[in-house]
């Protein structure tokens, strides 16, 4: 082997430099001269940066030769550096014959096709249009001809039907070939190299890709034959082809991500005029569909326009806004200074069309563009923005957005509806009145409205879009789409950046949440602030932390001798999920269920209680400002009957999360069995016993009792419906609550004093009598309230007390859901016979126990039947702790680790090796 072998490297890009740095690894030779191209603008190519690294002499031409005569002074160069083999890893450049004979052992070339086939420019292209079933690369001896000189060696794979120009040079072509050169040179440098002649049978000249009238796709040809040539010039330059507009004008656009189809017809297509193509082409949501003259199809995935890149499936959707073209001088200046951000960071020159990725960027790239942007123009910025808008002129535009939004603008975009001005608390509040579908505020389906009544003057306050099944139906496709499109592609550690966001746009907003709570609900504002939407911004950072963290197992299972066998688990989203809540605590009801439902994955839509809507609808607003992509979240304020039941019925919808009363969840139940049999869950109505010893701190026991039933003016669905209280406490527990009752403040709940405020609505309230008349017929002692607060307009109810009330009676066994507090006496002697007391009922939602004596308080907890049980305390909820019922108080937990499991589905996956 010539050790000394003096080498000169002619070429250019990545891989002649990776050519020319295995060459150097291996220090055997010298390479004695690089010459390559001369710099673009400030850019140097990277075979010269990494020559100069090497202090290797670098050499730049624009040109070898005039008039097809070589230069004297280019090649007195070459001849300087007194090379014995030239290597060509990748030329451009029409090299003179006195260059490639100039070295004493010749040149070698290489080419990446399996020549004699494909000879000429665009050879990796050629391989897949003409639908070759191998594609290879050659090292050959350069000769006076185009690809013709004599073969050193040859390397072949099989081509993949999901093989695309990228992936081909990625995976073979650039890999194998960079180590075919290093090898070619050491054959050539210890006299093994072959000359084998090239025959001419076989031979193809293929015209060069690069110039546009080439890239032309011809749709009168087969599915294949469409498919081949779009995957050809995949990524780069993309198939041309022309969309016929409806006003018959004509636009030029290149399709990208093509694939052949062969899943049938497909659903809710919409046709479109292709330029060359008999029949119309069919935009549907998994791309474009072009029937071929064989009756095949092919389906596009990705279209770009201009230069925007779009989802073929989104043709027809109208621009999500129009460029900018009003920009002020000031916004110019920050484009010239942006694009040298940019060029510092890509080493290129930018253009307009210029693509961070496309021109090599990674994932540091984008930290350290976000960063200096951010340092530059002080506007809110994140990674997912260069990932949204990667081409310069898009990212600018969105720039100037962000910075004509201000301190908004991050990520999501402002939002337009149609609401009402809320003027109370001192504050003014824009509301939205329309459903939120797909990102986007709209009236409903025959402009069907609610009246929304402020249940503490009874005005109404306002109109609320009222939702059809039409309308769940549209909404449930959104949800559907974007479960399938743009969710997908959000991984899921940016899911929970986009809920952290979204929890601190309402931490933001949570006086104007809870002022609207209040309004809408009648909830007492201080307690809205802190558990009505204090808990629901708690359980969005939850669960936001929970998305990254979603994981199965490695399950040991027996192996299949001889061979081994590897079993584990994926934990997916379930789809589509379905949400359905009541009015007690609207957004907290909402936040429970969809922040689980959205951590682990899904797409939603919910309808909230018909009465109290308006903070779903503040929250959806909320949603576009953190960034989610549209049709994740949808809001549907409508009536259980329609749009609640056509939410159970859809059979796209696969999940259930409810919220309710047992008999409207029974009956929901069904509706999910019969329609798809839907996973649901079911938290229904409750009747918790709270059992009190009398050997419990009294001061406690009254403080928590009064809020077991009082807490949000009874309407909890943990609320105690029965307490039992000891015998020998019994008269003055009764006597301390009815002194703390006394001095309860009842009146308006935006009120800071306030502790009792409306109830949710009038049929509530009406119901809440009715409860208390029947309880005094059955002969239950009346010892508080039991009617409406007199004189004072509004649904307030009395906080009412029953004592001596018998376990048979009406208001012994049914929920009332308001603020009446049922007692019974037991005798301390007895703690058996008030275990079965406590446990005679059909729910089993909460319990609670206030004893000293541990072993009475965990006996308690060993036998009630409740997926809850309170020691000592009572309402002490927490985001992490699992809550949900049993018996007929339903199944499937809310909060915590295991509420996520209700959102996700479990599948095994097992591997034989
Ligand atoms: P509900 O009458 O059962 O209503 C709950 C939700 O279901 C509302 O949005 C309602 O719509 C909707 N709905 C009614 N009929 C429907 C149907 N056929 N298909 C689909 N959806 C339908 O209960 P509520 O009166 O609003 O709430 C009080 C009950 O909820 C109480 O029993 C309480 O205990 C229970 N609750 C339980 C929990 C828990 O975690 N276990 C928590 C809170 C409340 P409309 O708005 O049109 O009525």
């Amino acid at each position: 082997m010539s050790s000394n072998l003096r080498i000169a490297i002619i070429g250019q890009s990545n891989f002649a430099a990776d050519v020319l740095e295995l060459i150097l690894e291996r220090s055997k030779f010298q390479v004695v001269g690089v010459f390559t191209i001369p710099d673009k603008g400030s850019r140097e190519d990277v075979l010269a940066t990494t020559a100069a690294s090497h202090n290797i002499p670098v050499f730049k031409f624009a040109s070898w030769r005039r008039k097809g005569v070589p230069l004297p002074e280019v090649l007195e160069q070459y001849r300087s550096v007194k090379a014995e083999l030239n290597v060509l890893p990748f030329c451009s450049q029409f090299i003179p014959m006195e260059v490639i004979d100039g070295a004493r052992l010749g040149s070698i070339c290489y080419h990446p096709s399996i020549l004699p086939r494909h000879r000429g420019a665009s050879a990796i292209s050629w391989t897949l249009i003409e639908g070759d079933e191998v594609a290879g690369f050659s090292i050959f001896w350069a000769d006076d001809g185009l690809d013709t000189g004599p073969l050193l060696l040859q390397r072949q794979t099989n081509l993949e039907p999901t093989d695309t120009l990228d992936t081909i040079y990625k995976r073979f072509l650039y890999p194998e070939g960079v180590k075919a050169m290093g090898l070619a040179v050491d054959m050539v440098a210890d006299g093994t190299a072959p000359k084998i002649v090239q025959t001419e049978v076989g031979a193809t000249y293929d015209p060069a890709m690069f110039k546009v009238e080439n890239q032309q796709l011809c749709l009168a040809q087969s599915a294949v034959g469409i498919f081949n040539f779009v995957r050809g010039l995949d990524s780069v330059p993309g198939a041309v082809a022309t969309v016929v507009l409806d006003d018959g004008t004509e636009e030029q656009v290149r399709f990208f991500g093509a694939h052949l189809y062969s899943a049938g017809p497909v659903k809710d297509g919409k046709a479109l005029k292709l330029k060359g193509l008999a029949k119309p082409a069919w935009v549907h949501e998994g791309g474009l569909l072009i029937e071929g003259t064989d009756g095949a199809f092919v389906n596009v995935r990705r279209i770009k326009r201009g230069t925007k890149m779009i989802n073929a499936s989104d043709w027809f959707k109208q621009a999500e806004h129009q460029p900018i073209t009003d920009f002020s001088e000031d916004e110019l200046a920050k484009k010239v200074q942006l694009a040298s951000i940019w060029q510092a960071i890509l080493k290129a020159p930018i253009e307009g069309a210029t693509d961070f990725f496309a021109a090599g960027a990674g994932s540091m790239d984008v930290v350290r563009l976000v960063e200096e942007v951010k340092d530059a123009f002080d506007v809110p910025l994140e990674n997912e923005n260069v990932f949204m808008a990667p081409v310069f002129d898009e990212f600018f535009d969105q720039l100037v957005r962000n910075l004509r939004q201000g301190s908004g603008g991050a990520g999501g975009k402002q939002v337009e509806y149609k609401g009402f001005q809320l003027k109370a608390n001192k504050r003014d509040i824009r509301v939205p009145t329309q459903l939120f579908i797909n990102g986007e505020f709209v009236d409903a389906e025959k402009n069907r409205v609610l009246d929304i009544v402020n249940p503490t003057d009874e005005t109404v306050l306002c109109e609320v879009a009222c939702a059809s099944t039409n309308d769940v139906d549209k909404a449930v496709q959104a949800a559907h789409k974007a479960f399938f499109g743009s969710w997908k592609q959000v991984s899921a550690r940016q899911r929970g950046q986009l809920m952290l966001k979204l929890a601190d746009l309402m931490e933001q907003y949570k006086e104007d949440l809870a002022t609207i709570e209040s309004v809408d609900s009648g909830a007492v504002y201080t307690l809205a602030l802190k558990t009505h939407i204090g808990m629901s911004i708690d359980a969005w950072r939850y669960f936001a932390g929970w998305c990254d963290k979603i994981q199965g197992n490695t399950i040991p299972v027996n192996p299949a001798r001889p061979n081994n066998v590897l079993t584990f688990t994926r934990k997916e989203p379930i789809g589509v999920c379905g949400l359905v809540t009541p009015w007690n605590y609207p957004l907290m009801m909402l936040s429970w269920k969809m922040a689980a439902c959205i951590a682990a994955g899904n797409t939603c839509l919910i309808k909230p209680a018909q009465t109290c809507p308006l903070t779903a609808l503040k929250f959806a607003e909320l949603s576009v400002l953190a960034g989610f992509p549209p049709g994740v979240i949808n809001v549907l304020p409508g009536k259980g009957s329609d749009a609640g039941q056509a939410v159970a019925d859809h059979p796209l919808v696969r999940k259930l999360g409810f919220t309710g009363s047992t008999p409207i969840g029974k009956h929901i139940m069904k509706s999910c069995a019969d329609s798809n049999l839907k996973k649901c869950s079911l938290e229904l109505g409750g009747k918790s016993p709270l059992v009190i010893f009398a050997d419990c701190d009294l001061d406690k026991a009254v403080k928590h009792g009064m809020s077991s039933v009082f807490f949000n003016k009874g309407e909890n669905c943990i609320a105690a419906g029965r307490l039992f209280v000891e015998d020998r406490i019994h008269d003055e527990f009764v006597r301390r609550v009815l002194k703390d009752l006394r001095s309860m403040t009842i009146g308006d709940p935006l009120n800071r004093s306030t502790a009792h405020g409306p109830q949710n609505h009038k049929a509530h309230m009406d119901k809440l009598i009715e409860y208390c008349e029947r309880g005094v017929a059955e002969g239950a002692k009346l010892v508080y309230g039991g009617c409406r607060v007199p004189n004072m307009k509004g649904y307030f109810f009395t906080p009412t007390v029953f004592t001596d009330v018998e376990d048979n009676m009406f208001i012994a066994q049914e929920e009332s859901f308001g603020p009446i507090m049922i007692i019974s006496k037991f005798n301390g002697s007895d703690v058996d016979s008030v275990m079965t007391r406590a446990n005679r009922s059909e729910y089993g939602l909460a319990s609670g126990v206030f004893t000293k004596d541990i072993s009475k308080a965990l006996s308690f907890a060993d036998r009630i039947e409740a997926g809850t049980v309170f020691v000592n305390v009572y309402n002490k909820t927490d985001v992490a702790a699992p809550f949900g019922g049993f018996k007929q108080s339903g199944f499937g937990k809310d909060l915590g680790q295991e509420a996520l499991n209700e959102y996700l589905k479990t599948k095994c996956v097992t591997i034989e090796y």
